[in-house]
Parts: C-alpha cells; structure tokens; sequence
C-alpha cells in the first residue's frame, strides 16, 4: 500500500485505484447540520442530511456530497465483485429509450405515470429507463444467435428515473435513482432456475458483505403466481414493508404473499336459515359483534371494489380481519382494484355501506378462503339498519370464487410448519424474478437449439438499489447521536481528532498519526477545523465512522491517545506508538464480524 501512494505538496492521499485514503476536513465538502430538517421523516433521511451525505435538488432527486457518494462507491463495489464472481457481465445501457421498445413489450401503454415520457426535437416518442428490460431484450435478440451464446448474465449499475407518485424518506424512495440491474438468457426453464439461485446467492452475500441484517422473503409476482420472486430485505422498524417470518422453520413472505394457513377454531354454528334482524345504525363490524352478541369473526364484510376497467367486484371477508390489496389484485387475474367511496358503493348497491348484501347480489362476489369454512355468518341485508343472522355462503347467497384475500397477522399459523408467525418491517434492497418468455416472445429474443429449430430465450431479472441499500443501512444502524456506520459502507473507517489544532505538539502528532494510518491502507477522516473539541465529537457521532481516534493536550502528556469504538461506545487509552497497528487490527476484526465471518 505504501508505495502506491502519492501524496502532492497541497494535496490528499490517494490509493493505487486513485480513491482518497486520507481527507482533511477543512479540505472537504462535509457540511453538518444541527437541527433536523423539516422535510425528513425517519432517521436515515434525517441523518443522511444532517451529516452531509445528500442534498435534495427537487421531489426525490438527490445530489450525492463526498461523503454520501463514498458510500454508494462502496455499495457499488461490493456489488460489483459478487456480479463478476457469479458470472454477469458489466454493460452500461442509456437512461434515453427510445418508446418502440416500449411498444413492442406492451408496457407503453401498461406503465403509467411512473414512467417518464417526452419527444425529442423530431417528434419521437422517448422515455427515461425506469428499468431495462426492453434495451436488454434488444440488445440480446440482436447479438445472441444459438445455444452456443447461452447462458447470458448480464449487469449494469446505472441511473434510472420513476415518477413515483409519493417520492419520499430521501433515497428510500427517490424519482432518481441508481440501480444494479442484471439480466439473465437461458436455453431453457432448468438454465433459468440456476441463473435465478447464482443471483439469489449473489445476493445473500452482497448483502451480507455490506455488514445488514437482511431476509430473503418470498414475495408477490403479480399474476404469474408461484415462486418465482424473492425480495431481500433489510430489517428496520420504518421499513415500507411487512413480512411474515416464522421462527420454527425460517419461512419468509412478504404481506401481500404470505399465505393464510388458516383460522383456528373459527367455525360458526350451522343454521337451518338466515334470519332477518334489526341492527340500528350498526355500519362497522365491532359495533355489529357487541349488538349481537357475536364474534368478529363471524360476521361476513362486505366490500365493494372497482377494477381497472370500472367493474365492480363484492369482495367477502371475516368481520376481524383484513383484505390484503395485492392478493385480491391476483386473485382479480391482476387488474388492480380500489375500494368504492361510500357513495359509488351506495349507488351502486343501493344501500349505505355497512348494509350492503351479498345475497342477490348483481356483482360478481369474490370470497376470502375463511367465509367459505364458516357454516354461517352475519351479513348485510341490503337495507339500512337491517342484517341477515345464520347467512350460509353458497346457500342463501352466491360466491363466485374463493381466494386466500386475508392478511396474515402475528401469531397465525405458518402455512409450511404451523409455527406462530411474527411480523416485522423491512425495506426492499433487493429484488429477483424469473420473467420466462414475457419479454422474449413479445419482443421475439429467440436463438438456434442445436437441432436447428428456434426457441424463445428464457429470461429473469436482479435489481439493486443503491442509494435504499445506504439510506437501509443507516435506517438500521443509527443511534441518538447519528449514524452507525457498519464497517463495509462507511465513508471512512476512523475519524482521527486533534482536539487542539493551535498546539503545535498536538498537530504535529496527529498529522503523522494520520501519515501511518494512510500508509496502513486505513481511510482516515481529520477534523483538523479549528472549532471546539465538543463540537467535534458531536460531529464524529453524527457521521457515525467506526473507530474515532482522539489526539489532546492531555492525553498527550503520558503519550497516549484514545480510541472508542462507535458502536460499543467502548473506550481504550493506547501509546501513541503502535497506535496506527491498533486501529487497522481494530477496523479489519469490525469488518470481519459485521460480515459474519
Ligand atoms: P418498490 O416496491 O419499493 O417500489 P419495486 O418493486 O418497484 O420497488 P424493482 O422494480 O424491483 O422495485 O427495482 C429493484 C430495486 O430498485 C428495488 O429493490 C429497490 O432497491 C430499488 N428501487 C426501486 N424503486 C426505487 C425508488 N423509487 N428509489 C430508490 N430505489 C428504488
Ligand atoms: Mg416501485
């Protein structure tokens, strides 16, 4: 390490990749703020600004500062080197696609506003990437010819732009933002499936280098159904998403997929017919059990949906619990639904909601897996004020067809082993999908079988963002004071502090302390500003590096300086001799246990 340094007159230490191993502060752009901005709902977004890693230009469209951008360096490398080592190859496609593409895969039409469209000075119809599928499939229809060219992997660490409806939580959720995309080309659906578990472990350990707590969950694959899609998620209370884990048998599953094994002892006494009862002003399922003295459980809501295409569909669930919206979508065959205004709903059923009735329904009526296992249940009677006791789906009303709708909550069964699940937040990292021959046959991605005939190339696709991977890191690892940087994704791994930057003996040992933690390959940040020792401590929590090195007047004096550790807190005072050896054993032993080796 020490002879690929140069080290300028004037300037910094720069590594043999040309990367700074060593900054002064007074040198740099880290601008710290002491009050929270206004515009920051959780941590990570708070801290990541507070500490001078981003800047907000516009609605989700962030500029990186120095340290910010180290960071998102870091993430990029240590992605990079498991997408080489798996066997994907680097590519760099345009933000600019031309709309054709998008035409032909259909998703010009499908995408919506998330997708940002505008005409170039000839008139034609643009959009900017807010993926790459349709660029990849042209690219490879093109270039791949026979089974010879087979498998493909290939990757790009690129910007994209989506119009998200709520940009929010800074990178979290931004309009811009970098991705890791990796495309996958295989002869047939077995090559496919060990393309997809090559990403799969890709990714476990990328995510596992960057030093998270992640899980890999099943997730929700829109209509296509089955196995076909994990998320990997990095856990943290403000996380976007539930999951369900099951602590018996390591499931995992996203909300919208985790499937509901079941009610316990839910079953409703069977009845001979349903009774006609009065239940004034009873609209909301709580009210409705107390009144009749009933469970929850069994009593059948009734909600009205709208599909996409504006018809409406009844939807039937247990009184105590709730319709996921994704699992009614698939069950719908994918056609997104909302739920009816109160006054759609009455004009539609004729009644107030709270009364509206499956029985004579003119709807189609869709049921959650539950109402179908109860003997009877309590709905509304489709007059104001009135419901019908002892209802038995099939019997006094129509369902046309049952689907698993509910959300699972804590302590339902596990549908693999009957454990209890658990519910907890994450935010999705990470996203792998076995795509088959979607884009490939409408887009006709198609090679030479040896046998001479031609097939559709089967395809999947690896996504990883950035800048949520840092802002998910910091939403994990951050404490009162600031962030806590796990070791892989810290701008720096020590912050070295000469507390008095006017003493000459101060100075001067701290500048060459800094000379041998640089020349041990250790990234060294010196707050060498002239400010007050509290305010550097203050700004050395906020930034959060892993090891802080503290050089005073005082400790000084037996020649010693100290070293805290930002995550333990723990404090040692170390001879100044040896110390250099001290911090880069310090820095590679954090690194080693955050990577779990
Ligand atoms: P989400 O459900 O959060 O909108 P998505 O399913 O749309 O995500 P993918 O299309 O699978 O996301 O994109 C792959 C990865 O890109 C995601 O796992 C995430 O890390 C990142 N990503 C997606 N949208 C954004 C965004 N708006 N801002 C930052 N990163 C994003
Ligand atoms: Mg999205």
């Amino acid at each position: 390490m020490n002879s690929d340094c140069r080290t300028p007159a004037s300037g910094n230490k720069v590594d043999a990749n040309g990367e700074v191993l060593g900054q002064m502060v007074s040198r740099y752009l880290a601008p710290t703020m002491k009050e929270n901005p206004a515009e920051a709902e959780i941590a990570s977004h708070r801290l990541m600004i507070r500490a001078g890693l981003i800047r907000r230009l516009a609605a989700g469209i962030y500029s990186f500062l120095p340290l910010g951008l180290r960071s998102l360096r870091k993430a990029e490398r240590i992605i990079r080197a498991e997408m080489n080592r798996f066997n994907s190859r680097e590519v760099l496609l345009p933000a600019v696609q031309p709309a054709e593409l998008w035409k032909e895969s259909g998703r010009w039409e499908k995408y919506g506003p998330e997708l940002l469209r505008f005409q170039d000075r000839h008139g034609r119809d643009c959009i900017i990437g807010p993926t790459h599928e349709e660029v990849m499939t042209d690219l490879v229809r093109r270039e791949v010819r026979s089974f010879r060219d087979l498998p493909l992997n290939l990757f790009q660490i690129q910007t994209k732009f989506r119009d998200e409806v709520r940009p929010r939580f800074g990178l979290m959720r931004g309009r811009e933002f970098i991705m890791k995309d990796a495309y996958s080309f295989d002869a047939d659906d077995a090559g496919a499936e060990s393309s997809y578990q090559d990403m799969r472990q890709a990714y476990v350990n990328i995510f596992r280098n960057c030093g998270l707590q992640f899980a890999v969950v099943e997730a929700d694959s829109g209509s296509i159904g089955g196995s076909f899609s994990h998320e990997f998620m990095v856990l943290a209370e403000s996380g976007e998403d539930a999951l369900a884990f099951c602590s018996e048998c390591g499931y995992a599953a996203n909300l919208e997929k985790a499937r509901l094994a079941g009610y316990p002892g839910f079953e409703a006494p069977e009845t001979q017919g349903m009774t006609r009862t009065h239940t004034p002003g009873c609209r909301h399922v709580p009210q409705l059990a107390a009144f009749l003295g009933t469970e929850q459980g069994h009593i059948i809501k009734s909600m009205l949906f709208l599909t996409e295409e504006g018809e409406p569909v009844l939807a039937l669930i247990p009184g105590h619990r709730e319709i996921n919206p994704v699992k009614l979508k698939n069950a719908l065959g994918g056609s997104a639904p909302t739920l009816a205004s109160p006054g759609e709903a009455e004009m539609i059923m004729g009644v107030p909601m709270g009364f509206v009735t499956p029985v004579g329904a003119g709807v189609r009526i869709i049921a959650d897996l539950g109402v179908g296992r109860l003997n009877s249940g309590v709905v509304g009677a489709g007059e104001a004020d009135y419901h019908h006791v002892g209802a038995k789906p099939g019997r006094d009303f129509r369902v046309d067809s049952y689907a698993d709708l509910a959300e699972v909550v804590e302590g339902d069964p596990c549908p693999n082993c009957r454990g209890a699940l658990v519910i907890k937040r994450g935010v999705e990292v990470g996203h792998i999908f076995k795509l088959g021959l979607k884009y490939s046959e409408a887009m006709g991605a198609r090679y030479a079988k040896a046998d001479g005939t031609e097939a559709p190339i089967v395809m999947g696709c690896y996504g990883i963002g950035l800048g949520r991977t840092v802002a998910a890191s910091v939403e994990q690892n951050h404490d009162k004071d600031g962030i806590v940087w796990p070791a892989a994704l810290a701008p720096f791994q020590v912050a070295l502090l000469p507390l008095q930057m006017g003493d000459d003996e101060v100075r001067s040992k701290a500048l060459a302390l800094f000379d041998e933690l640089v020349d041990l390959g250790v990234e060294t940040l010196c707050d060498d500003r002239d400010v007050r020792p509290g305010l550097k401590f203050k700004d050395a929590d906020l930034l959060g590096l892993p090891v802080r090195v503290t050089v005073s007047e005082k400790s000084l004096k037996d020649g010693r300086v100290e070293i805290k550790t930002r995550r333990s807190k723990e404090l040692s005072m170390v001879p100044l001799e040896g110390c250099a050896g001290r911090v880069r054993e310090l820095v590679d032993e954090t690194l080693r246990q955050e990577q779990g080796r």
